[in-house]
């Protein structure tokens, strides 16, 4: 359990705990590491059932990020930040204003953006009070919702999948189960069904699923949410929630390929050792799901939509790297990516000369779009 003495000991650079009676935040921002630049990672807000959960929450996810942002080959950190309260009950303007003012005072260490219950509307709000935010509406500069671009980027790290695993480059023909059809599965399912999958979708809000039914008559199916995991289908693709790769979901997977934009898809590392043992090939969820950080991280130089496309196209490379060591090394992908950037971070830091006695992090992470 995370404490004060877990976190002296550990492997985070700085916690710190913002409180703002006047407008009732009370919020935490966790800053992994620094190494390759800024770190930046979006602000969720959830109703939290105690301030410990919080903290293990951002912890854990602000580390992802760090993975995150070095696979994806961007010059930026890992961080992230929590607000401890109801989204749909205890947002207000001097919240999320508060808020900004506090993530200013770190100076350009952390920037934020969108998360789990936090959307364009909040950023607008912080951005009123720091520059330090990214993923603000399309009107200030910014590059409005990542989902599409999350999704795209999933497309491309699934390219690299079916050609690893069946040496063709086409996704049509092939089938796949879309689990969550929200802000990137709906994107996904129209992307999946145009490229010409036969795509099978299923939603605890089964009214979305219908809809896209009706949109892609003939390609899209909707199933249960149970249904999902025994489909005998090409590709089985979380995207709604985290941890569904687990012991008791994994012995009814038929799918030869699991890749999806879910975070934390792996219950625990044996999961994916399980995976692997079992040749179902695993887009590790970091590497696949970086298109909407990378979508948001050109707005600190001024948001141009062809580098997004650009950069979301790496995925592709970056995926078969990844798949092509798996082979190679024989090791599960997912140890394969925690292996590509931890090297790239080493390799990285080393250049920027913190091994050389200038301990100091270099910080460039101004947004310039004003
Ligand atoms: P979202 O909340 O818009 O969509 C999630 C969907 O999953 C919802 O429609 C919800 O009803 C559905 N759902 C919940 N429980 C379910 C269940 N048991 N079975 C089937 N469906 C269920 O979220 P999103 O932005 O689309 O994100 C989806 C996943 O991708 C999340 O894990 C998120 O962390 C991850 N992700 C999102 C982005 C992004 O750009 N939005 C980027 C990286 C990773």
């Amino acid at each position: 359990m995370a404490n004060i003495e877990t976190i002296f000991q550990g492997e985070h650079e700085q916690v710190v705990f913002f409180t703002d009676p006047a407008t009732g935040l009370k919020s935490i921002v966790a800053i992994h590491n620094s190494q390759l630049g800024p770190a930046l990672g979006g602000c969720r807000m959830w109703n939290y059932e105690s301030p410990q959960k919080a903290l293990e929450d951002v912890l854990r996810l602000s580390k992802g990020m760090t993975y995150k942002a070095a696979v994806a080959g961007l010059n930026l950190g890992g961080g992230k930040a929590v607000i401890i309260g109801d989204p749909k009950k205890d947002k207000s303007e001097a919240l999320f204003r508060s808020f900004g003012s506090f993530v200013d005072c770190l100076g350009g260490r952390y920037i934020t953006a969108e998360d789990v219950g936090t959307d364009v509307n909040d950023m607008e709000f912080i951005f009123m009070e720091t520059d330090n935010v990214v993923g603000v509406a399309e009107t200030h500069g910014g590059s409005g919702d990542p989902s599409p671009w999350t999704a795209k980027g999933v497309v491309e790290g699934l390219r690299a999948c079916v050609e690893a695993r069946y040496q063709k480059s086409e996704l049509a023909g092939l089938s796949v189960a879309v689990q969550g059809a929200g802000h990137v599965g709906g994107h996904l399912v129209d992307f999946l069904a145009a490229a010409g999958m036969r795509v099978f979708v299923c939603d605890i809000d089964k009214k979305k699923c219908e809809l896209l039914a009706e949109k892609h008559r003939g390609k899209v199916s909707v199933v249960s949410t149970d249904e999902i995991y025994d489909l005998d289908v090409d590709v089985f693709c979380p995207s709604a929630l985290g941890a569904v790769i687990n012991e008791q979901t994994l012995p009814r997977l038929k799918c030869d390929i699991v890749a999806g934009s879910a975070n934390n898809q792996l219950a625990n590392p044996e999961c994916g050792d399980e995976l692997f043992k079992r040749k179902i090939m695993y887009a590790p969820d970091y590497a696949i799901n970086a298109g909407g950080l990378m979508n948001v991280s050109i707005e600190l130089g001024g948001y141009d939509e062809r580098r997004a496309n650009r950069m979301i196209r790496n995925i592709y490379y970056c995926m078969g790297a990844i798949l092509q060591h798996s082979a190679q090394e024989k090791l599960p992908e997912y140890r394969c990516a925690d292996r590509v950037a931890e090297k790239r971070i080493q390799e990285i830091s080393r250049i920027k000369g913190r091994y050389k006695g200038e301990n100091k992090p270099t910080f460039h992470g101004r947004v310039t779009r004003r």
